[in-house]
């Protein structure tokens, strides 16, 4: 057994060392010493042996392949030296959310032409493209990102959307072969406007004769970015010291669908459109740009209806805070102020929270909870004035809880109030439920007439003059409208229920 495990280890010496070695003869002569028999019939042995000649064999691929290797290494670094380029996005990056929608969305176009047969078969590749096609790994490695989606009708949608997920990518974009390599850093987050997330980075290598796909693969990605809000509306709402993305953007509200009394609509729209329109003259004069409007009235009126249809028909988004928030300091709220994201009407619900918690304050003589105080929220108006423009809506339900020092220009400069349906308010309402109703337009009206006539029956209405004010709230009116979506002589009947006394508010 000893003799033997020596003459392996001897008899290996040549194929790592071929030329220092001694010829065969020698070494025959060598291992029959060794093993002490008469002649060289062990090595004949040991080279019949089929066990003893598939090591050397492997030994000898091994070598090969080891060189080979090393080799196929070096060449590789050429011809990533020399043949390919790359560019790298960070997270930090605009277009980094773009760039991973983007190619979900050609992942998914890719594989429906692979199913449909359309794409190219690998012997029509050329040589580069083949190589280029071996030194790169293939995977797919997908992440889920789930989303909910408000319809227009109200109902929410749940949305699946396969995002490739950090690792390594390949795809293939008219013609070009792409590396995709997104990575992940596990100890290091990246506070980005809309929240934290840990750094990242994606890495493209195609090669160098394809450099140019990558500025139309960036122009794709960013009118894919574009048409996804569309026709929407983009919310942002206070997420500890920054805005977050609310969601994902909401179907736009037509302006018209909100009906307030005549002309208060078209007032602060020219208004706000005047302003939008004059960022020079307020930077010759050193003015800051900034706008402010009061809505107020009792709940139900439309106050964030109209903010939310008069952001759409801007084409702006909308930036929420609630001043009932717990936890929301003055000094968060101030910080939030000077980092409006670009585009944005800013919406303060319940000022009256802030003058709330100043009398709680004085009351209990002392804290009263980290809420934001009135002198905060009047600091925060004032704020550092910055180049941006900044336009803000307050609202509230208690316009007497407010104090005079709120309405001045650059904080408030136009206070509006919205009150309960008017006569004008629930006709209008009246003819955008059933207005387009099968029958015809007298028969429509005759129906309308019977529910005015009905409302002021029951005292919800003192008469039928366009400005009567009734006694209940227009979402009220469009409660009792949804109840009976197809069916007018339903909400006539149902009216009574408005009268005062009857409808909790
Ligand atoms: P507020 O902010 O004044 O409390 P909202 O805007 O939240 O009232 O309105 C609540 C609901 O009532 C919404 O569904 C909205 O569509 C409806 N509504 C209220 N006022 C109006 C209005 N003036 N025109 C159309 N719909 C309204």
């Amino acid at each position: 057994g000893d003799a033997a495990t020596t003459v392996a280890q001897h008899a290996s010496q040549p194929v790592s060392a071929v030329a220092s070695t001694p010829n065969k003869q020698d070494l025959a002569k060598q291992l029959s010493t060794v093993a002490g028999s008469g002649d060289g019939s062990i090595f004949s042995q040991l080279t019949s042996n089929p066990f003893f000649t598939a090591g050397f064999g492997l030994a000898g691929l091994g070598a090969l392949a080891a060189f080979g290797q090393r080799g196929l290494r070096r060449a590789a670094g050429l011809i990533r030296q020399r043949l390919l380029v790359d560019v790298e996005i960070s997270i930090k990056d605009e277009s980094y959310p773009w760039f991973l929608y983007w190619m979900s969305q050609h992942e998914q176009r890719q594989l429906t032409s692979h199913i449909t047969g359309s794409s190219t078969p690998v012997e029509r590749l050329s040589l580069s493209e083949r190589i280029f096609q071996r030194l790169t790994p293939r995977m797919r490695h997908l992440a889920v990102e789930t989303s909910k989606v408000e319809l227009p009708n109200g109902a929410i949608n749940t949305h699946f959307a396969l995002i490739p997920g950090p690792g390594q990518h390949f795809i293939r974009y008219s013609g070009a072969f792409i590396h995709v390599n997104r990575q992940r850093e596990a100890n290091r987050t990246e506070m980005l406007s809309t929240g934290s997330r840990p750094f990242e980075t994606t890495i493209l290598t195609t090669l160098y004769r394809d450099r140019f796909v990558f500025e139309s693969i960036f122009r794709e990605a960013h009118e894919l970015a574009a048409k996804a809000v569309e026709g929407k509306t983009v919310i942002y709402n206070a997420r500890g010291v920054t805005w977050e993305r609310f969601g994902n953007p909401r179907q736009k509200r037509p302006l018209d669908s909100v009906i307030l009394e005549k002309g208060v609509k078209e007032r602060i729209v020219a208004d706000i459109q005047d302003f939008i329109g004059s960022a020079k003259w307020y930077a010759d004069r050193g003015v800051p740009y900034r706008r402010g409007y009061l809505l107020y009235g009792p709940p139900g009126t439309g106050k964030s209806s109209f903010i939310q249809a008069l952001a759409g028909h801007l084409d702006y988004g909308i930036a929420i805070i609630n001043l009932s928030e717990r936890g929301l300091t003055d000094d968060r709220l101030n910080h939030l102020l000077t980092i409006i994201p670009q585009r944005t009407l800013v919406l303060l619900e319940d000022v009256d929270a802030a003058y709330n918690s100043r009398r709680q304050k004085v009351e209990a003589d002392g804290y009263a909870g980290a809420n934001v105080t009135f002198s905060g929220l009047l600091n925060a108006l004032d704020g550092v004035a910055s180049a941006e423009e900044r336009i803000l809506f307050l609202t509230t339900n208690h316009i007497e809880r407010l104090d005079e020092a709120l309405v001045r220009p650059g904080r408030v400069d136009m206070t509006v109030r919205l009150g309960n349906a008017t006569a004008y308010q629930i006709s209008a309402l009246w003819d955008r439920f059933y207005g387009d109703a099968s029958e015809t337009e007298d028969a429509a009206n005759a129906k309308k007439d019977l529910f005015m006539q009905r409302l002021l029956e029951c005292r919800v209405l003192p008469d039928l003059e366009d400005r009567a004010v009734s006694s209940a709230s227009t979402a009220a009116f469009q409660g009792l409208f949804l109840y009976n979506k197809v069916n007018a002589q339903g909400a006539i009947e149902m009216a009574w229920q408005l009268s005062p006394g009857e409808m909790p508010n």
